[in-house]
């Protein structure tokens, strides 16, 4: 436990600025463009470029998407790491695969393909044609008079936009440990999403890392990151130095191809039904087929087994009978973790150090079936800092436990800044009406209509998934569903000629109390190893609550919820004016 919880993160500002820079894609000098655009979507991630789709197919013509990275794609763009892919399956993960025609390859699919998928959605709805690519929005403000947002750009742009849709990503922000003396280090150095092939050598696909053979390599952090390249460096590097503080929990990753023959049998409307049967399964409810059958889903099958036998066998309904059944499962499954780190890792002091001992769901599980075989590679040690983390960095190596670790090159896998305000993970402010200020009407928490609409901020629509479903196992489920919602309050907007839609305060405040009656959701375990699945073991604050919740029946009665609330045609809690 750290009393310093998230503060102990290092912010991407001043010596450290260049984090955030695109090393990919060279920016391109053109004039400052002043323009009324319809429908502006900030963010060309999964989020903004399904919910541009969902426009484009409600008839919508003029969207414009606008990103800070070179292409389309958000994290898939950025992380380029090698053996970077998505570790859900790629069925449910893909957006809109039956409106591209897309097969994904395999199960799980690397992320240049997963890069290509957002491209090739780009591509489909056109969404190349007004992309203002390489451009950062400094602000959005909206003009009462115009009904119009004023939204300003680095590049001296001025777009006077109806609608906006801020698609700006809930983990893409990368942050540093606050070592001491990392700033020190006089060798190569750089974090997993800024990955620097020109000093490495190899590629995004998995070509080996030449440039690494003589070298002396430390990787900070063993989350999900890093146990998808360690593998590569393990292969790649002279000595490779992996500093851990927290094990994974590293479950079995069976990829498999996709047979293209079994996929063009199946029927249409095929993907929302199997993106609703993993959320089914993925929240303990009942359904006869586990299409997608792997870990995420596994967990929860047991648990929910369990509970069915042990109430066949006299237990009661409720609460107490469920923590027994996720206890009991949860060690069956650690248990099983535990040995297969056993079976596979050779040394017996480096296969205790990566045992994880807490509850799976206490950090994001990992799956992976190359990551433990690394460890029996001579060239790969493990420095377990027994939970303590990197003791400090200087000029020449990294310090554990009174030993230092010379190196060439420190690669940092410390993740994304998650639980940060709205505003500076975005990098910009939103000016409602009155000149409200977001981050002052959300300086206590978020507030909003099923997570998408906020009072005060007429035509403004969150893409995400807080305040509505949470679904974070498979986050595109939320864009796809919400982008349908959003595609029809706009089309209802546009044709009642109204130029403001917002909810109403009322709205709002029900909507409120109605998702902070349960916590279902949210994520504060206390007696979980910190990390960002707990607050980093801090206690949940009144706005990390309101930050925090969802739909208090789960995933699946949102996305029910909405289905229906849009289908009426009413929109109830919204005005159009
Ligand atoms: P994480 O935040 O998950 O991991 C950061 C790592 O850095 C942890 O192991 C952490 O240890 C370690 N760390 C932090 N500070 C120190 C320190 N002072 N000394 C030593 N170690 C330290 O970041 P990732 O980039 O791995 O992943 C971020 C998220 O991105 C994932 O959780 C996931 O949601 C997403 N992702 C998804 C993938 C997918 O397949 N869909 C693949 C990769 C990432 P500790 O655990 O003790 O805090």
């Amino acid at each position: 436990m750290r009393s310093d919880g998230n503060d102990q993160y290092l912010e991407a500002t001043g010596r450290y600025a260049h984090l955030l820079d695109d090393p990919y894609t060279p920016v391109a000098p053109r004039e400052p463009i002043t323009a009324d655009v319809q429908v502006l979507v900030v963010g060309a991630g999964f989020g903004g470029l399904v919910t541009a789709a969902r426009l484009r197919q409600a008839g919508v013509s003029d969207i414009w998407v606008i990103d800070k990275a070179g292409d389309v794609g958000g994290v898939w763009y950025w992380n380029r790491y090698p053996g970077a892919m998505c570790d859900t399956a790629a069925m449910v993960y893909l957006p809109l695969l039956e409106e591209t025609g897309t097969v994904p390859s395999a199960k799980y699919v690397p992320a240049p393909e997963i890069q290509a998928h957002a491209r090739r959605i780009a591509t489909t709805f056109d969404l190349y044609r007004d992309a203002l690519l390489s451009t950062d929005v400094k602000s959005i403000a909206w003009d009462e008079s115009a009904a119009r947002y004023i939204v300003r750009t680095d590049r001296g742009d001025v777009l006077r936009a109806r609608y906006v849709c801020a698609s700006t990503g809930p983990l893409h922000r990368p942050k540093l440990p606050g070592i001491p003396g990392i700033h020190s280090f006089a060798g190569h150095t750089f974090h997993t999403s800024r990955w620097d092939y020109a000093y490495t050598g190899g590629d995004p696909a998995g070509a080996l890392m030449s440039g690494l053979s003589d070298k002396r390599v430390g990787i900070i952090g063993t989350g999900a990151t890093a146990v998808q390249c360690i593998p590569h460096l393990s292969r790649a590097a002279g000595e490779l130095y992996v500093f851990q503080r927290t094990p994974s929990s590293i479950d079995v990753r069976n990829n498999q191809s996709i047979d293209p023959q079994w996929f063009a049998g199946l029927a249409p409307g095929w993907q929302r039904e199997w993106m609703s049967n993993f959320t089914v399964l993925q929240t303990l409810g009942f359904a006869e087929d586990d299409f997608v059958k792997d870990g995420w889903t596994d967990i929860s099958i047991r648990i929910r087994d369990r509970m069915a036998r042990m109430v066949k066998a006299g237990a009661e309904i409720g609460p107490a009978t469920l923590l027994q059944a996720y206890e009991d499962s949860d060690d069956e499954k650690m248990s099983e973790i535990r040995a297969r780190v056993d079976a596979i890792v050779r040394d017996r002091r480096t296969a205790e150090a990566l045992k994880p001992w807490y509850r799976q769901l206490c950090k994001r599980p990992c799956f992976h079936d190359e990551y433990l075989q690394s460890f029996n590679n001579p060239t790969t040690h493990l420095v377990d800092t027994d939970g303590k983390g990197v003791e400090r960095i200087d000029e020449h190596g990294v310090w554990v436990g009174g030993t230092h670790y010379p190196l060439d090159c420190l690669i940092v896998a410390s993740g994304f800044e998650v639980g940060t305000p709205y505003t500076r993970r975005s990098g910009f402010d939103v000016i409602g009406r009155n000149g409200v200020a977001l981050s002052d009407y959300w300086a206590e928490g978020m507030r909003s209509l099923h997570g998408i609409h906020v009072h005060g901020f007429p035509n403004f629509f969150v893409i995400g998934f807080t305040q509505g479903a949470n679904q974070i196992a498979n986050v595109p489920q939320n864009y796809v569903e919400n982008g349908l919602a959003i595609a029809d309050v706009v089309r209802h907007a546009e044709s009642k000629g109204a130029t403001r839609v917002e909810p109403t305060p009322e709205a709002e405040n029900d909507w409120l109390t109605f998702i902070t009656s349960s916590q279902r959701g949210l994520r504060g375990n206390p007696d979980c190893t910190p990390g960002y699945y707990n607050n980093e073991g801090k206690p949940i604050s009144r706005s990390d609550m309101f930050n925090g919740s969802g739909h208090p029946g789960g995933p699946v009665a949102f996305f029910e919820f909405l289905d229906s609330w849009r289908q009426t045609g009413e929109f109830v809690g919204l005005t159009f004016t």
